[in-house]
């Protein structure tokens, strides 16, 4: 969870200013901050630590955090109150998901707090095969399988083309906010990474929607290495009270 939010923070500053390197300095830009990304995965959190349903706990955390960068239609999604799902295949259910790698005991489980989380805005079949697969794919980091075979199982469980490299996908990729052109990337993007900050930096080097791709890339890679602590603690020092103890109560339970 600490490294999706961390991916955004990084991210932030690169979503409408890509970047296109690994090699940035510094790590945290003076001017990153946390945007929707780390907003919904501290719902998302929140619901399923309390076991409600997620739908009122999105609408409240992002009422109480406006203008974070909410995609167009999760805006009007927020702003109508109606609190129905809009059959949205957007990277946002993939970006939220965190917390189900982090709090199911099983694969079966993950991929039911996964749909639970997902349905509830991005009931499109491809909304919720993003989630599902970035779930699974930091369930089975935390498993301890290795790259190779979750890169195996998220191409033959969910159909993603997880057989390219960061530098074949660099050149050509674009601004894109679908699950199934962010998804693939940045797992490919976890899954290459030699450590924790170098995963980071390969999703923010391929461009893109940064801050997204990052988030992706960053709870994946999260559950292969861990995150330092001295990159955990700069985060948190960006991050309001309350979502701390939304993260510590997590991190007291997984
Ligand atoms: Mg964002």
């Amino acid at each position: 969870m600490i490294g999706a939010i961390i991916g955004d923070i990084v991210g932030s500053v690169y979503e409408f200013d890509n970047l296109r390197r690994t090699d940035f300095e510094p790590f945290f830009h003076p001017r990153s901050d946390f945007t929707d990304d780390t907003v919904c995965t501290i719902a998302v959190a929140q619901a399923l630590l309390d076991d409600v349903d997620p739908a009122p706990v999105l609408l409240d955390w992002c009422e109480r955090y406006p203008h974070r960068g909410y995609g167009g239609r999760f805006a009007q999604w927020i702003s109508r109150r109606s609190l129905q799902p809009y059959d949205s295949f957007g990277n946002g259910s993939a970006m939220r998901v965190g917390p189900a790698g982090l709090l199911a005991r099983s694969v079966a489980e993950v991929a039911d707090l996964a749909r639970r989380v997902t349905v509830v805005t991005h009931n499109h079949p491809e909304g919720i095969k993003g989630a599902v697969a970035t779930a699974e794919a930091i369930f089975l980091a935390r498993q301890g399988e290795s790259a190779e075979r979750i890169r195996d199982h998220v191409a033959r469980t969910h159909g993603y083309d997880m057989d390219r490299t960061t530098d074949q996908i660099r050149p050509i990729y674009h601004f894109n906010e679908t699950c199934q052109e962010t998804v693939p990337e940045a797992l490919i993007c976890a899954l290459e990474g030699r450590n924790f900050e170098h995963a980071i930096r390969l999703s923010i080097s391929i461009g893109g929607d940064s801050d997204t791709v990052a988030a992706i890339a960053g709870a994946v890679a999260e559950a292969r290495f861990g995150v330092p602590a001295e990159i955990a603690e700069t985060a948190r020092g960006k991050l309001p009270a309350d979502m701390l103890e939304i993260i510590d109560r997590l991190y007291a339970r997984s």
